[in-house]
Parts: C-alpha cells; structure tokens; sequence
C-alpha cells in the first residue's frame, strides 16, 4: 500500500524516515529485547530516551536556560485549565486574544479560576484576520496574557508576537510548534498538544520559565501543578513513553535537515506554492487576510459550494486525504505540517489545476 498525501489537522502526518526507525526498533529496541511500549518508565534505556528527548528539543527551539521542558499528558485542551489553575495566583486577571475556536475554548476553561477579559478579537471578521496588539491594551496588573500563535481551525497566525512588557505571555502554539524559528524568551509559557508537529498524540509539552512554577495552591491536583512535573522530571507517575520516543525521533530528525532555520524556509516555500495558486486561481480562494496567513494550515473555498463533496471525493480517489475544512467554517482545509513534503502540495496543487479545468 502507498503511503498517501494525509492534510489531516491533527492527528497529522508523521516523516516517514521516523516511522520506519521506529518500525526497525519496534520488537526490540536497542537490543533489549522489548519495545519501547515495554520498557519500565524508571529503566536507563527510558532515562536516555526522555533526557535526550528534551536535550534535542532545547537545542532545536534554543530554549533558555531558565526555561524548564515539561512531558505531560491531557492535551493542550488540558492546558487550557492548568494554564490559570497555575498561574492565577496574584490579581487573578488574565488577559486574552481571541482569534477562534481554540482561544475560545481556553478563554471558556480560565473563567472558571478567574477574571478573564478579552483584549483583541477578530471575531467581527469571523477571525479571518490577526488584531493588533499593544502593550497599552494589556492590564499590567494581569497575570498573563494568552495567545493561540496559529489559528488550526481558522488559518491564521500571528506574525509578531506581542510584547506584553512584564506581563508573561502564554502561547498555545499547538499546531505550529517547531514550524519556524521563535524566540522562546518572549513567552511565560508555551504549550502544544504533540499530534500536529511532535509526534502521536498522548504527548502533551510545556515550556515554562522556572519562576512561573509552584505558584499553584495547595488545593491543586497534584497532576494538574506545574512542580509536580518539574520536580520529578515529568516521571511522577508513568508518563506517555511511547509518544515520547516518537518525539524523540521527530526531534532528531529536524535536527538532522536543518533545524528550525531549514525547516521554516521550507514551510515558507510550501505554503507559498499554495497561496500563490489560490491567489491566482478563477475557481479557489482563501478567505484570510494576506497578512495573517498561517504556513500550516490552510482553508481554502470553492464559493460555489455545491462542488466542496466533489472536490474532496476526487482528492481522496487521487490520494490526498483529509482535505475536507473544519465542520465550524466548511469548505476545504490544507494542513501541511512539517511531515509535509514539498512534493505533496505540488502534487496537490497539480491536482487542484485539473479540477479547475474540469469544473469550472
Ligand atoms: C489541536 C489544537 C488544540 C487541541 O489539542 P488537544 O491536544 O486535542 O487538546 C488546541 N489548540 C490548538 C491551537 C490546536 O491546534
């Protein structure tokens, strides 16, 4: 069976050279006999593979020393509670951006731990656009602010990250961690959920400076505290060590192409040949404002509806899956994560042509 060209969202496609590595070590790694899967979570085989996991992860993101990785499991929908649950400690007043169906769903979770106030929104535009940001909007009084980087569901992203002067900035970056160079000083807290751009999902990161740890009360979960997974090096209980040495493997290999550096040249050129076809096409459009372009994901729309089923049903025959849009906006929906190659927009571009030709 030929591997296909999957625009899933998430769960997403992964590099084919990790799945046959781990494919290769998969009954027996590193001559122990087990599998990963099998492996004890305390045992020295594992202890390599999470330290080297994180290792890999701060060379790759040039993460600051101050900074600590955490392994987690839940999500980043799980996040969207720890995030204040942790970090309403002082004003308990969090200040959001609200560009879609992600930030709100993290604004609905932190208005039960505090008082949450929406300071930007592009909701007017049905978030087809990235609002402005200033530092003057921000409460300085806050105990942080909290943006979604890259809008999956909407295609949109932002360009500059705010600066939020003493107010930490937490980002959910799930859907375009690891897609380009960014500057990890900027940020209180990163999250992502690891299905788009890490690994298989289970796998939840967090990047959080040393500071914000242990501000939680002492009435929160133990596995909802950020300490908890500091102080034991996110091995208080048995952590998702499958979805770990995945992690593991995707960081090598981006280290190996390049980087961040490399691979934000490539999903710059990958998202380009994309937009460019839609910018010019008679038939697709994208409905987001050029200046807030996500390179990740990538709706699309046929205005004449009527055709949506047709063009997915014919990408699907011709291999590529997953392209049908979000069921809150419709229309189509081009994930093209890392694991992307270049070869698959090609290819879908190529195909998009043809349907143009025919239908239009
Ligand atoms: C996928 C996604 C989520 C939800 O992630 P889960 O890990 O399924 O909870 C949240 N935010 C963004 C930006 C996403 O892309």
């Amino acid at each position: 069976m030929n591997r296909v060209y999957n625009f899933s969202a998430g769960p997403s496609m992964l590099p084919l050279p990790v799945l046959e590595k781990a494919q290769n070590e998969m009954t027996s790694y590193a001559d122990s006999g087990m599998s990963v899967m099998e492996l004890s979570h305390r045992s020295a085989l594992f202890t390599d593979i999470i330290t080297e996991a994180e290792q890999l992860l701060r060379d790759v993101m040039q993460i600051p020393a101050n900074y600590k990785v955490l392994f987690m499991q839940g999500g980043a929908s799980q996040q969207f509670a720890m995030v204040p649950m942790n970090l309403l400690g002082n004003s308990k007043k969090a200040d959001f951006i609200h560009t879609g169906s992600w930030s709100k769903k993290a604004i609905k979770e932190a208005q039960k731990f505090g008082d949450t106030r929406v300071i930007a929104s592009s909701e007017d535009k049905n978030f087809t656009y990235i609002p402005e940001v200033d530092r003057s909007m921000i409460d300085p009084e806050a105990d942080y602010v909290h943006i979604t980087t890259n809008n999956t569901i909407e295609g949109t992203a932002f360009s500059e990250i705010p600066d939020t002067g003493d107010v930490p900035l937490v980002a959910d970056m799930s859907s375009n961690i690891l897609s380009e160079q960014v500057d990890v000083s900027k940020f209180g807290l990163i999250y992502a959920g690891a299905q788009k751009n890490i690994g298989p999902a289970g796998l939840t990161v967090v990047i959080i400076r040393e500071d914000l740890i242990g501000l939680a009360p002492e009435t929160c979960p133990t596995m909802l505290d950020y300490k908890t997974f500091n102080d034991s090096g996110s091995l208080h209980n048995t952590p998702p060590t499958f979805s770990i040495y995945m992690a593991k493997l995707v960081f090598e290999w981006l280290k190996d192409l390049g980087g961040l550096k490399e691979m934000e040249l490539m999903n710059r050129e990958k998202a380009a040949i994309l937009y460019n076809y839609l910018d010019a096409s008679d038939m697709f459009a994208s409905p987001v404002e050029k200046s807030s372009r996500s390179i990740m994901n990538i709706p699309f729309i046929i205005p004449n509806h009527d055709l949506d089923a047709t063009f997915i049903k014919e990408a699907k025959a011709a291999g590529f899956e997953t392209l049908k849009g979000h069921r809150s906006v419709g229309g189509m929906r081009a994930s093209i994560y890392n694991a992307m190659p270049i070869q698959g927009v090609r290819d879908l571009v190529d195909f998009m042509k043809k349907f143009e030709a025919d239908y239009l």
